[in-house]
């Protein structure tokens, strides 16, 4: 089976400690990752096998001190690239040596509340007038940033005036809903959004969207009658799936299709290969993943809209021990 989109984690070290992180990122943990040589290779496999798009996203990859060689290694590569970075660690210099890219098409970068304070609740980190400080030289620079905001239940009646702000650096702004993604009970009750309550964000959103029109991107719910327009565009293809079918590659070198580590469900080690067999495995894994879609849809019915891919992560992980 051929990729033409890699994900590629390229550590999973990150100096932010995000309460919503699903990679639980931190400086907390033992540092595993691929060494300079072992990316270079799985890059060069990935575009002998027909590979063109390469989102490069930890962690945060700018904690690696070898991450500009690998960048310049995917542009001599002539591949699309798409970076994600929490923009700790750059400054004008490093913006300004990115613009340099030819094949750079966007940074993914985030923020997590409309003030220094909201988000530090949610980052335990003080970046956010860095970060707009950022925003403002990929501005400078003529860089493509989309830049997705995570809101937490309190901050979901601040997305119009976040979209004012950040209006005036051209850029893209992606309001997400829900950060359910850590199993914490009490600060989901603390900061999650109730999938009762969806209705509150979908009003917001369609304001952002009557000012900003296409600058806004969509936002990470789904209703009923869009899952089934989905479920039905998909259903005769061979690889039927709304998960997203690009390759991931982790730190200690497995391959998945997963763009969640809460979903374990590895498909052997990228460093033998990078390419995924179509077996037994790989054919129950998508026939799982059907029948989630058409589970997450009973789901769909009943509410005003849920978050697909957070819903999916959950009942894939109780089915794990079945594919595995
Ligand atoms: S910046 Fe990204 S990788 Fe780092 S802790 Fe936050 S969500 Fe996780």
């Amino acid at each position: 089976m051929k990729f033409s989109s890699l994900y590629f984690e390229v550590t999973h070290f990150c100096n932010q400690n995000c309460k919503h992180c699903y990679l639980d990122g931190g400086t907390h943990h033992k540092r595993a990752e691929l060494n300079t040589e072992q990316i270079k290779d799985l890059l060069n496999r990935f575009k002998a096998q027909g590979g063109k798009f390469v989102t490069i996203t930890g962690g945060e990859p700018f904690t690696r001190t070898d991450i500009f060689t690998i960048l310049d290694y995917i542009e001599n590569l002539d591949l699309s690239l798409y970076l994600a970075t929490n923009c700790i660690l750059l400054n004008e210099e490093k913006i300004y040596k990115l613009s340099q890219y030819k094949n750079l098409k966007l940074v993914h970068t985030s923020l997590l509340g409309s003030n220094e304070k909201e988000h530090q609740y949610i980052s335990n980190h003080n970046s956010f007038t860095h970060i707009l400080e950022c925003l403002n030289l990929f501005y400078k620079y003529n860089i493509n940033v989309n830049l997705q905001v995570t809101l937490a239940k309190d901050y979901i009646c601040k997305m119009v005036e976040m979209a004012d702000m950040f209006s005036k650096y051209q850029i893209k702004f992606t309001p997400i809903a829900d950060i359910g993604i850590k199993q914490d009970r009490k600060l989901q009750e603390e900061i999650v959004l109730s999938p009762k309550n969806y209705y509150l964000f979908l009003k917001e959103y369609e304001k952002v969207k009557q000012k900003y029109g296409d600058k806004i991107e969509a936002h990470n719910l789904i209703t009923y009658n869009e899952l089934l327009e989905e479920i039905n565009y998909y259903k005769d293809k061979k690889f039927y799936s709304l998960t997203n079918w690009c390759l991931v590659l982790r730190p200690n070198g497995d391959k998945s299709f997963s763009l969640d580590l809460n979903n374990k469900i590895t498909f052997g080690s990228a460093l033998d290969s990078i390419e995924i067999e179509e077996d037994n495995k790989l054919k129950k894994y998508i026939n799982t993943l059907k029948e989630i879609d058409i589970d997450i849809l009973g789901v769909a019915k009943n509410t005003t809209a849920v978050n697909y891919s957070y819903l999916q992560d959950i009942m894939l992980a109780k089915k794990q021990n079945y594919i595995e």
